[in-house]
């Protein structure tokens, strides 16, 4: 069996090139999800109240060596093959099934654009909704304006067919890629996240704030909502409020957490 003894620890930045490392990484990773070793960490996005209005899903892993590992470690290596959509079904899955305690607030999920390149993406979707009885309004989901600027026309056609299916788009990471604001008008989103880069460069970038101020009012004639990622002070918290953003997400109002460790707005902790 693969689990247990014989895993290897391994993970290190330069064998991440190696491909043997990789086969290795790839077949951990295809057994974390038998072996229940997968995590989705929920951290609040919250309006200028400071109340919280959704939820985005983080994935972790928990090794059983190495402890609580980041996304950042092997989703890079899932894209890799269709691994990703073997992750991708795992996350939706368990935010289908989490979604009942929170209150009537949207789950945000994160889509890569390797899971795009295929039609499965939507008809896993479609699937997991239909089994487990819930509605796609509930959830968003999350691809890079870097992904959203490269689309070819069959992702293009893939986001319209799920936003067709009730989701919500969000283009992630704003500002990093290239998107021109023309561009912008054509996409099928509902939601712009901006790039922390800018939410950091708010205090002290002119330039920044132009920016900011800029794309929040072209979303608000196009009817889009503005989250600013990466909030991590009331100093950026205040900026990004002037500014014209309208969603707020990031340390300053909480950490990505395990589920049952999420206190909803009515006290309750999420698990009993
Ligand atoms: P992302 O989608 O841009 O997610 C936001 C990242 O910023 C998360 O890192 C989050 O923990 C972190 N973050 C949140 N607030 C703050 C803040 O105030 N300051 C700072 N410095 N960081 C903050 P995380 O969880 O390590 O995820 C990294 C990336 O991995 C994500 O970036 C996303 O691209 C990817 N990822 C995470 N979960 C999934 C998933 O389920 N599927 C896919 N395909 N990718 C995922
Ligand atoms: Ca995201
Ligand atoms: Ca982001
Ligand atoms: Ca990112």
């Amino acid at each position: 069996k693969a689990a247990g003894r014989g895993r290897v620890t391994v993970f290190d930045e330069e064998m991440l090139s190696d491909k043997r490392y990789r086969r290795l990484v790839e077949r951990e990773l295809r057994a974390a999800v038998y072996l229940g070793e997968l995590e989705l960490h929920y951290q609040p996005i919250v309006g200028p109240d400071g109340s919280t209005e959704a939820f985005e899903g983080l994935i972790r892993w928990r090794h059983p060596v190495r402890g609580l590992i980041a996304p950042a470690e092997f989703i890079a290596i899932a894209e890799r093959s269709t691994l990703i959509d073997m992750l991708g079904e795992w996350v939706f899955k368990r935010a289908c099934a989490d979604i009942g305690q929170f209150a009537g607030r949207r789950i945000s999920i994160n889509v890569s654009g390797e899971q795009l390149k295929r039609d499965e993406i939507v008809t896993m979707c479609d699937r997991v909704l239909k089994d487990t009885g819930r509605s796609a309004s509930q959830f968003i989901i999350e691809i890079t304006e870097t992904v959203a600027t490269a689309a070819t026309p069959e992702i293009l056609r893939r986001l319209e067919a799920l936003r067709g299916l009730g989701f919500h788009i969000a283009l992630d990471d704003f500002g990093t890629g290239h998107c021109g604001f023309n561009y912008l008008k054509t996409l099928p989103v509902d939601i712009i996240k901006i790039d922390r880069s800018y939410i950091r460069a708010l205090a002290h970038d002119q330039v920044a704030q132009i920016f900011v101020s800029a794309l929040a009012q072209i979303a608000r004639i196009q009817e889009v909502t503005i989250v600013a990622e990466g909030v991590e002070t009331a100093e950026e918290f205040a900026l990004a409020k002037a500014a014209g953003c309208n969603r707020f997400q990031g340390y300053f109002f909480g950490r990505p957490v395990p589920r049952g460790k999420l206190a909803l707005l009515d006290g309750r902790s999420a698990e009993p």
